[in-house]
């Protein structure tokens, strides 16, 4: 009997993960796997996102344990779009990225946005090529997710802290998360958004931008 650890699995995958990088980075593309619970806003923020975006082209693959709901919306967009449904696997690998790359044309791509899965644990542990990761929470989830779940936040390029419209109704400590997020990743950036009323996402899409901007002087 051959029993395959975990451990392999992960490293195969961190292999096919800086393959897709460089890949990715011959296109002079960047790269976004938004991260975040279910219910955190990663579709919302997403399509606000894409309104932002100007004459900047978009390219999105969304990860989702079933259905195409959240690739109907994107599409609405006029974004060129693929949905994943893992059927039953709670985060998406590199390897599903490459196959859901074929279907996009990347020659018309600058940002590549990826929502993975909605959860906090294992997508933390699986590379998916790209250059940003962003974890999406939401004031509604509580104050104390950076705590509980440090590794989601520790491996972040940035922090988008969304439905900032909704404190005056919630008890969130917005100090004390900002705290907990700097001491877990003093160079993350905490992004304060409301992805329905808008508050927010001229700031997170600038720094998309700057971040574009600065792959491309590096080539
Ligand atoms: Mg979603
Ligand atoms: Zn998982």
């Amino acid at each position: 009997m051959k029993v395959k650890l975990a451990r392999d699995i992960l490293k195969a995958n961190d292999l096919l993960a800086e393959n897709l990088r460089g890949r990715l980075a011959d296109q002079g593309i960047v790269s976004v796997n938004l991260v975040g619970s279910p219910g955190s806003g990663k579709t919302t923020l997403l399509e606000r996102t894409l309104e932002h975006l100007g004459e900047l082209r978009a390219s999105v693959i969304e990860g989702d344990i079933a259905t195409a709901l959240d690739a109907e919306r994107i599409e609405q967009k006029g974004v060129p779009v693929v949905q994943i449904n893992t059927d039953g696997t709670c985060h998406l690998d590199a390897n599903m990225i490459l196959g859901a790359l074929d279907e996009l044309d990347l020659a018309r791509t600058d940002l590549l946005f990826i929502e993975n899965v909605g959860n906090l644990v294992c997508p933390a542990g699986w590379d998916l090529g790209e250059d940003l990761r962003a974890v999406v929470a939401s004031v509604t989830e509580g104050d104390e997710k950076p705590r509980k779940y440090p590794r989601i936040f520790e491996k972040a390029s940035a922090c988008v802290l969304n439905k900032v419209d909704l404190l005056p109704y919630v008890v969130f400590d917005l100090e004390r998360f900002r705290k907990d997020v700097s001491l877990l990743n003093p160079e993350a950036p905490v992004f304060l958004v409301s992805a329905t009323d808008g508050t927010g996402v001229a700031e997170w899409t600038n720094w998309l931008e700057a971040k574009l901007a600065l792959k491309r002087s590096q080539r």
